[in-house]
């Protein structure tokens, strides 16, 4: 009993916490009094959740110009001018580096470095970089936020299997950089991170059933269910660019496997088009370039990697029955008409019903926001978490 009664303060003022921080998040600057009717908290109530969550850095009142503009009252915030969080993507080419306010708006200061060949140069590449984005502000930085492709195991904190970028099988960035860099870190699947940048940042607002097919180098899958991410037992959840799509004379996949979605539906399946075509290697971010320029016709290609995305879009509209799937993919920048390609296709090959129901959307979100959005998620769990 007794140990009931000394919990009980400190988690009523964790959910408190959160509370003002949900308003805050969702409605931008606002006084404390307008936070205490935005909340239906009491003014003392709200005193005491913003004193901490000021002390944690998470908000900040706004500055001296401003309060001198004849303002009536302290504005609270979300904090942008006092703190930052770093987001860092890990890819196949190339990995980002960039800072944003704890309100996920991101500076303009990405820096980009090619992938290394090796797991200790990238963890140096990386250090390096976020030490350069962290001096160059002169704030505070809070955390750091990474984005991993491939199978991250969230239990253990590292990545299992990166068909794209096994450099980092078995390796625990987040956990790495925290020792190095000193500040909190967080490891993210990038289907995830980029479910993340959509639900905050991007065109998933308020949205709290929704598919992200994201078809890069791989073809990666977010499913946010209920308002949370599905991520099974130990954070595998989603392969579906591992599922067989071409079961006779398929070609190697990064898994080891023949025929796999992500061979025939990807940039990486394109590359392997031009390579074939120009009769030298072409990586992902060069065949990118190489199209938009059309420097080299791959216009059947295209065709044939976006019917095969349209079968990942059907796949996912018959097993998930969401309300809306966001395609993530740098296919559509080469030709925006590849996109109502996709749609067409998918409509041919998903059950009517289930197609009926869902809208097909270009993602807006990027991997760096994912990242930031999760480590500004796992900040606001650390301070306040979320009870359910
Ligand atoms: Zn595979």
């Amino acid at each position: 009993m007794s140990a009931i009664t000394t919990i009980r303060p400190a988690l009523v003022g964790k959910l408190n916490e959160r509370q003002v921080l949900r308003v805050i998040q969702s409605r931008g600057s606002l006084s404390r009094a307008e936070v205490a009717r935005e909340s239906g908290l009491s003014a003392p109530t709200v005193s005491k959740a913003v004193a901490s969550l000021l002390k944690a850095g998470l908000l900040e009142e706004a500055d001296a110009t401003e309060l001198a503009r004849g303002r009536p009252a302290p504005k609270l915030r979300l904090a942008t001018t006092s703190a930052q969080v770093l987001g860092v993507s890990i890819d196949v080419g190339h990995c980002e580096v960039v800072s944003a306010g704890l309100d996920g708006s991101l500076h303009d200061d990405t820096l980009t470095i090619p992938t290394p060949a090796t797991y200790p140069e990238l963890l140096r590449a990386l250090e390096v970089a976020a030490k350069t984005v962290m001096a160059r502000s002169g704030i505070t930085t809070l955390g750091l936020g990474v984005s991993l492709p491939g199978l991250v195991d969230y239990r253990k904190g590292c990545g299992v299997l990166s068909p794209n970028v096994p450099i980092t099988n078995g390796r625990a960035p987040a956990t790495d950089l925290a020792e190095l860099l000193g500040v909190e870190c967080t490891l993210l699947q990038e289907s995830h991170a980029l479910c993340l940048a959509e639900r905050h940042y991007g065109l998933a607002r308020g949205m709290d059933d929704f598919a992200l097919l994201d078809v890069g180098a791989g073809v990666g899958l977010g499913i946010m269910s209920g308002g949370r991410l599905l991520k099974g037992r130990s954070g595998l959840a989603g392969e579906i660019g591992h599922f067989t799509a071409v079961s006779e004379g398929g070609r190697r996949c990064g898994c080891g496997n023949l025929g796999c979605l992500e061979t025939v539906a990807s940039d990486s399946a394109l590359a392997w088009h031009a390579s074939a075509k120009l009769g030298r290697a072409v990586d992902v971010d060069e065949v990118i370039e190489l199209a938009k320029a059309g420097a080299v016709d791959l216009r059947a290609e295209l065709r044939e990697v976006a019917g095969y995305v349209a079968v990942g879009v059907a796949a996912v509209i018959n097993l998930f029955n969401p309300a809306t799937v966001f395609i993530h993919t740098p296919l559509f920048e080469i030709d925006p008409a590849l996109f109502d390609l996709v749609v067409s296709k998918a409509a041919e090959r998903s059950l009517p019903p289930s197609f009926a129901e869902c809208t097909i959307v270009r993602a807006k979100g990027s991997k760096r926001q994912g990242a930031v959005a999760g480590i500004i998620q796992h900040l606001t769990d650390s301070v306040a978490p979320e009870l359910v």
